[in-house]
């Protein structure tokens, strides 16, 4: 059951808040078909991550990884956005949102057209499915350009071992993005986190930064998070369920 009461809160706070800054993990794609990895049945329940998601081991043997990435290409390309992604579009189009953070390497928030509205920056803090790189020149592909399917992993004209410019384990973070997101998480006077574990840094230092800095710091999850001392308001739920509910209540109070 949502709480009511704390919903009329959080859109309290966002009424009083001119730069917002929505911060996502992968419980908010879960409503659009795409298992958080952890959960049982989730892929790493099938791939070890250590192994499968690791860039050490991805350079010893890249068809490990792109065992991996055949099962989820399917999950992704075929997943479309949920209520909750359309709700933040929305907040943004009401010109609340500033930029999203997200750990999702599916896109989903530019598909429910987050970034078109007012332009806000999208810190894909994780890298995204959408385009494939050479690890050793650089060199970024399109899919259409690049047989993943044929071979047991594809390889750039250089030599090097192509991949998709998603962060694996032991890989930098794409240059400037956490830069972007640590500034923006300082400036917001809002926090929204949804669907997050807050288990993975440097990404789960955004709530504490945007707290540090006197934002009013909203968490929506299915579950407790290590970081719940950072939320003035937590509120459990369906990210899709929660955000469509806050929104209508904003739309219904402001008009
Ligand atoms: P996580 O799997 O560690 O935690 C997800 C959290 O979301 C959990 O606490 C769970 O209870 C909650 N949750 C699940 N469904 C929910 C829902 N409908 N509404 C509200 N809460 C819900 O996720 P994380 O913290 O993002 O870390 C996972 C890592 O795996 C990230 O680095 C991310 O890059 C990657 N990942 C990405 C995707 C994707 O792109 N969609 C999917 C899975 C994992």
């Amino acid at each position: 059951m949502i709480n009511e009461k704390k919903i009329d809160e959080a859109v309290e706070i966002i009424k009083n808040s001119n730069n917002i800054v929505v911060f996502t993990g992968a419980g908010h794609s879960t409503e659009s078909g795409i298992a958080d990895f952890r959960s049982e049945g989730g892929l790493w329940s099938k791939f070890d991550p250590s192994i499968y998601a690791s860039y050490y081991y991805f350079l010893q043997d890249p068809s490990l990884f792109w065992k991996m990435h055949s099962e989820l290409e399917d999950i992704v390309v075929n997943a479309e956005p949920n209520p909750g992604h359309y709700a933040i579009a929305e907040l943004e189009k009401l010109g609340k949102v500033n930029a999203i953070i997200t750990q999702n390497i599916d896109m989903l928030h530019q598909r429910a057209g987050s970034g078109t509205y007012n332009d806000i920056p999208i810190y894909e803090l994780h890298g995204s499915y959408g385009t494939l790189e050479c690890v050793k020149c650089d060199n970024e592909f399109h899919y259409e350009e690049i047989d993943t399917k044929s071979v047991e992993y594809p390889v750039c004209d250089c030599g090097g071992f192509i991949k998709p410019k998603v962060v694996l384990f032991g890989e930098s973070l794409p240059p400037g993005v956490l830069e972007g997101a640590m500034n923006a998480s300082s400036q917001c006077d809002c926090f929204i986190m949804a669907g997050s574990s807050l288990t993975v840094s440097p990404a789960n230092f955004m709530p504490s930064i945007a707290k540090k800095n006197g934002a009013k710091v909203i968490f929506i999850n299915l579950e407790h998070t290590c970081m719940d001392e950072c939320a003035d308001i937590f509120l459990k739920g369906r990210t899709g369920v929660v955000l469509s509910k806050i929104i209508d209540k904003y739309k219904i109070s402001s008009s």
